[in-house]
């Protein structure tokens, strides 16, 4: 399984894709000729994926016939022995309504906007840390037993105890719309009585993110240039998709990077 952060974005983005994850399983079994991957990809698509999986030390070649690594081997079992326990329960929990929005009071860095307080019912308590995978942005402590969730800039931390508190709000229209998000996608896993299991804590760096992108300055995203097309994905104030050029087919390796890394931000 992978070991560092470095190995785990690299397992991650390999694995982000259909494609491979169907070589992958295809090799389950043993390995195989090229010949037989046909039916899974076109000779030119299947060399394209064949690189990355061996780059991520997935697989190994040799005389023409395809393997799984060791690595590989034991991403697979991993696997197998962690998805059916790692769906958390949430069959006992109750939904939950926005019961008072009572505080709105100017922010400290921005005095423009708003800090709002409200709260929840019933109490999440417990069930608050397994929520964390809901939110794109989500980030659990123990110690506060808060879940600080970012969307743009609005921060907004849910308490076990029903507390909500949220910062950089325009105004109460704007905080109770961001207050029915979370409540819709609370209760939306409520219902299903599942959360996905949680994603490994991985950092991603702005540098990471800048050498990804084209580096042409284009401004085609109608940002100045890439670098800062680079700082606002990373404050989640644009979108992978704006960034046009890079569904030229030169970039498909720096998208499909991108993509897995933007759901780390
Ligand atoms: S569109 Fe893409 S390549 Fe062009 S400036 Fe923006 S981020 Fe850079």
């Amino acid at each position: 399984m992978p070991g560092n952060e470095s190995e785990t974005k690299s397992v991650n983005f390999t694995m982000a894709n259909a494609t491979r994850r169907k070589i992958i399983n295809f090799l389950a079994n043993g390995g195989k000729n090229i010949e037989e991957f046909e039916e899974i990809a076109g000779k030119s698509i299947f060399d394209f994926h064949l690189k990355i999986l061996q780059q991520a030390n997935m697989i190994e070649l040799e005389e023409g016939v395809v393997q799984l690594s060791e690595y590989g081997r034991n991403f697979l079992k991993g696997r197998k022995e962690t998805s059916a326990e790692e769906i958390t329960d949430l069959s006992q929990a109750k939904p939950v309504e926005i019961v008072e929005v009572r505080q709105l009071l100017p922010c400290i860095a921005d005095p423009s906007k708003f800090r709002v307080i409200a709260n929840i019912a019933p109490p999440l308590g417990r069930i608050l840390k397994i929520l964390e995978p809901l939110f794109p942005r989500g980030n659990y402590s123990d110690i506060k037993d808060s879940l600080i969730t970012q969307k743009g800039e609005i921060i907004t931390t849910i308490y076990g105890s029903g507390k909500v508190s949220m910062r950089m709000i325009k105004n109460e229209i704007e905080a109770k719309e961001v207050l029915e998000d979370i409540k819709d996608t609370i209760n939306e896993a409520i219902k299903k009585g599942v959360v996905p299991p949680s994603k490994e804590k991985i950092r991603v760096e702005l540098m990471e993110v800048y050498k990804c992108l084209p580096q042409t300055n284009c401004g085609r995203c109608s940002e100045q240039g890439c670098y800062t097309f680079a700082i606002k994905l990373m404050a989640g104030q644009v979108t992978l998709d704006k960034c046009t050029p890079l569904k030229e087919p030169k970039y498909a390796y720096n998208q499909e990077l991108l993509q897995v890394l933007s759901e780390y931000i």
